[in-house]
């Protein structure tokens, strides 16, 4: 890394030691930005590599709430506005019990920098909770989100911060959020988040779009070489909203996908998912991969513990979480063949196994430009809602597709740029933070 930034990023790691995730979010975009400094000086000397890495505001704050036995149980809640050059602050919320503040500001800083490639005027946050919804009942859900609402509606608006959902946080979560911001602020401001039901303001193919985008993205990487998805085999990871659509995108057009996981463990579908029963089975049920392998059949096997990098397959989607392929799973795609990798979910490799993607000459898509699909069809259901409309599924598809497409392109003339071509990684971060510098720049020292 070049010593100037390499300077700042020490300042990170003294001030926010234990922020691993954040550390490795800030050091993957830095590690970019050589090029990138030689030619805009400027941005050294208004100081906006030390404004980027510091949230404008960082709310955390307590959340009570009662369980169904009487017991009063006390989560955490977070809200990062990490920058609004371009728009208002706009990311998803996560509710896991791995949530820390390290956790957030690492997607809050990968938010800003795909918000500003999707092209759509949004600036970047993310939010969440340590509260774990898995087990919990629909009562239980719904009386946590009225409290953590309760605090983070003076927070938030339409022109302010649209949070959405992520890890945790579905449609079942969003409307019972947005039901008591509306009870709270006593107006409908359709506006303030997105991810919504379909009859209350909710947008066609946002439900898909961050797995369909991230298809699209790969799709457009394997037409560079001529290639397509059709008779590819593909592993996706992960079993929620990215995976399931990143799953049914790639098998319409013409791929077998072979895995899908959750936090137990993976299942290998030899004869390709069934992505009608993995939707019953998750979105319906609630239930787990394993629950699918055994009601599929058909050779289906579940794998606990295991994840499925080590499955023979030409192409792998990581649609989970963060670090869930290391160095030894990166190595085993690429001794089985996969010659492609694109994110779906945000930061799944771990800096070594980027490594070893770029080594043995694997196209890798990092997730903030190949996951963008899902914010930059949150920011079409935010012009819905301003309009008071709703666009057709395929009028919001088409629309998806071009933004990917676009995406796609302003990664490689960045990369060319700056002097890596084909490189998705410094064509992300470069053409992402110039964009947000430079309205840095121009809105002055605020
Ligand atoms: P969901 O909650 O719908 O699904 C998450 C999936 O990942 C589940 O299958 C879950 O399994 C699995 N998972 C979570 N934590 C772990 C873990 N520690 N180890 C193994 N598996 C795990 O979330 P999404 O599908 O919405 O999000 C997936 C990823 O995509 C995240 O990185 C998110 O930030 C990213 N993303 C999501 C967008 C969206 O629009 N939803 C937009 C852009 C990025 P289990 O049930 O066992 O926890």
């Amino acid at each position: 890394m070049d010593s100037r930034l390499e300077a700042v990023y020490e300042k990170v790691i003294a001030r926010d030691g234990s922020q691993k995730e954040f550390h490795q979010a800030v050091h993957e975009v830095f590690d970019s930005l050589a090029p990138v400094i030689a030619k805009h000086p400027e941005y050294l000397d208004q100081a906006i590599l030390e404004r980027i890495i510091e949230p404008e505001r960082q709310i955390i704050f307590r959340v009570p709430w009662m369980d169904d036995n009487g017991k009063v149980q006390v989560n955490r809640g977070y809200r990062i506005e990490f920058n609004s050059a371009l728009g208002p602050y706009k990311g998803g919320l996560r509710f896991h019990p791995s949530v820390n503040v390290g956790v957030i500001k690492f997607l809050g800083f990968e938010q800003i920098f795909k918000n500003a490639l999707t092209a759509q005027g949004i600036g970047g946050g993310k939010g969440g909770s340590d509260f774990d919804p898995k087990g919990k009942s629909d009562a239980e859900v719904m009386r946590f989100c009225q409290s953590f609402m309760s605090e983070l509606f003076r927070h938030i608006g339409p022109n302010t911060d649209v949070p959405a959902g992520d890890i945790g946080v579905g449609g079942r979560e969003i409307g019972y959020l947005f039901g008591q911001y509306k009870r709270l602020r006593n107006a409908y401001d359709a506006g303030v988040l997105t991810g919504k039901g379909l009859d209350w303001g909710g947008s066609l193919a946002r439900t898909e779009a961050t797995g369909y985008g991230t298809v699209i993205f790969a799709q457009r990487m394997l037409e560079t070489k001529n290639d397509s998805f059709d008779g590819k085999t593909v592993l996706v990871s992960g079993s929620g909203n990215v995976a399931i659509y990143a799953a049914e995108r790639a098998e319409q057009l013409g791929a077998k996908v072979v895995s899908i996981s959750d936090s137990s463990g993976s299942v290998y579908d030899p004869n390709g998912v069934d992505v009608e029963l993995l939707k019953q089975v998750k979105e319906v049920e609630r239930g787990r991969v394993s629950d699918y392998a055994e009601r599929r059949g058909n050779g289906a096997e579940f794998r606990a513990g295991q994840r499925p990098w080590d499955i023979p397959a030409d192409i792998a989607l990581p649609c989970a979480t963060q670090n869930e392929v290391e160095k030894a799973d990166a190595e085993a795609l690429v001794k089985n063949g996969v010659k492609l990798v694109a994110e779906g979910a945000n930061m799944p490799s771990t800096p070594e196994a980027i490594e070893t993607y770029e080594g043995a000459g694997i196209a890798y898509a990092p997730g903030k430009a190949s996951n963008a699909g899902g914010v930059a069809t949150s920011a079409l259901e935010m012009q819905q809602n301003s309009a008071r409309q709703q666009w057709t599924f395929d009028d919001v598809k088409d629309r998806l597709d071009n933004i990917m497409t676009n995406i796609h392109d302003t990664c490689l003339e960045a990369a060319d740029t700056y002097g890596a071509p084909g490189d998705y990684v410094v064509g992300a971060n470069a053409a992402g933070f110039v964009k947000v510098a430079d309205a840095m720049m121009a809105q002055g020292l605020v």
